[in-house]
């Protein structure tokens, strides 16, 4: 096919999910790089409220003024025990995906310097030390390309990988039901049959709340089992009889030991971000955090004129590490999630578990948490994760 002369960008954000329009929103609340000249490229446009974000952290944050709800009293939940907890330092805050999409692309549209595409990538590449996107027609050259599209992704296998799947579903009631003050982080009671399995029940008022069956497994179940989970937790678990369902959402997110690559095949104008850059925690599945840090750390290299990936830490590199070791002791099978996560819960600070699981903890603190766990398990995995 004809390929159109090439059109030149100073960056190029492909993939505008949760890190592509993060990175632009950092880029475009700059006020020396919102002059540059950036190309959005995605498959779709963002027009569904296709996901929920879930995240904490400790200060008021970014993206504060679209935040649906946010908890201070978390619950963790299983059938020998119930953990309520207050936080002092972290809140744990909620994103509709929509409310996210809308409120970025209705920045953006104020900027001249921004273009929009909606186009399916084929190839991202380097060529005489500039960047390259091609698509189906037209090739786009830039500085620098921040890549979130599966295109370098590693072949995730069952051997080293879980996968997080879950549904959601937001429900509304008639009468008055939840406690929106406290939010279940984990409610462990169910049937463990096909793999770690728990809920999330996150009420953002009264009368509606979240709640997501939730599995760390090997295979996907058949659609008919979430909704029939869903279904009975809610009548038996809520004890509620009527509702509407005014949100349903799926995920699948993978849980790996595989090493995604910040700069693909070592081409340092192309930088992975996203899921894509391995920012999601292996461990966990958390994401939102990590891709808003990063975007923090690409906005002050490229203010600093630097190489805009950031270079990995000793402390980043730790916990990489511990976050493989966790991963390798539930896919191993020397202990399950909902084993590791009572005995946290059981015996530490929820504070200080939350700072270790999004990668703010202090290295006293860690040694605190290790020393929590059962030793063999985790010097077993801790050192086969060394590789
Ligand atoms: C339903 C759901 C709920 C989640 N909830 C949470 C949560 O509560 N907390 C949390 O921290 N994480 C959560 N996650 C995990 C993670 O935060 C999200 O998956 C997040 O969207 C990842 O961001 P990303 O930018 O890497 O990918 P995405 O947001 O998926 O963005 C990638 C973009 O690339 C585009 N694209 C892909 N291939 C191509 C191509 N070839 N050409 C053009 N465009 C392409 C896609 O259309 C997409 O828009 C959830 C995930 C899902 C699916």
């Amino acid at each position: 096919m004809h390929q159109q002369e090439e059109m030149k960008y100073d960056y190029i954000i492909a993939g505008s999910g949760c890190s592509g329009l993060s990175l632009l929103y950092r880029l475009l609340k700059d006020p020396i790089l919102n002059n540059k000249s950036i190309l959005i490229i995605d498959k779709t446009e963002k027009s569904a409220n296709d996901r929920t974000w879930c995240y904490w952290e400790s200060e008021k944050g970014l993206f504060n003024s679209i935040v649906t709800h946010e908890w201070k009293t978390l619950e963790f939940l299983t059938s020998d025990f119930t953990q309520r907890f207050d936080l002092e330092h972290y809140s744990y805050k909620m994103i509709k995906g929509i409310d996210f999409y809308n409120h970025i692309l209705s920045f953006a549209k104020k900027f001249k310097n921004v273009t929009f595409k909606f186009e399916n990538i084929k190839k991202i590449r380097t060529e005489n030390n500039v960047a390259i996107v091609e698509t189906e027609n037209t090739k786009y050259s830039a500085e620098y390309v921040f890549n979130s599209t599966n295109l370098f992704n590693p072949t995730i296998n069952a051997e080293n990988s879980l996968l997080q799947h879950f549904e959601g579903w937001v429900i509304k009631t008639k009468k008055p039901t939840f406690n929106s003050k406290i939010g279940t982080l984990m409610d462990f009671r169910l049937n463990q049959e096909n793999g770690d399995t728990f809920m999330y029940v996150l009420p953002t008022n009264s009368n509606e709340a979240l709640i997501e069956y939730t599995l760390f497994s090997e295979k996907v179940l058949n659609k008919e089992k979430y909704k029939a989970e869903l279904e009975s937790y809610i009548r038996d678990y809520l004890k509620i009889e009527q509702y509407e369902i005014t949100h349903k959402e799926f995920g699948i997110i993978p849980m790996s030991l595989t090493k995604f690559s910040r700069n693909p095949n070592s081409e340092e104008r192309i930088i992975n971000i996203g899921t894509a850059g391995g920012f999601t925690k292996a461990s966990s599945g958390y994401t939102f955090q990590f891709v808003q840090k990063n975007s923090e750390k690409i906005i002050s290299n490229l203010l600093k004129g630097k190489l805009p990936n950031p270079k990995r830490t000793f402390r980043d590199k730790m916990f990489e590490w511990y976050d493989r070791t966790v991963l390798e002791v539930m896919i191993s099978e020397k202990m399950s999630g909902k084993e590791i996560f009572s005995i946290m819960f059981k015996k530490l600070s929820p504070e200080r578990i939350l700072a270790f699981l999004g990668n703010e903890s202090k290295f006293l603190d860690d040694i605190k948490i290790m020393n929590s766990l059962p030793k063999i398990p985790f010097l077993i995995a801790g050192i086969k994760s060394l590789k």
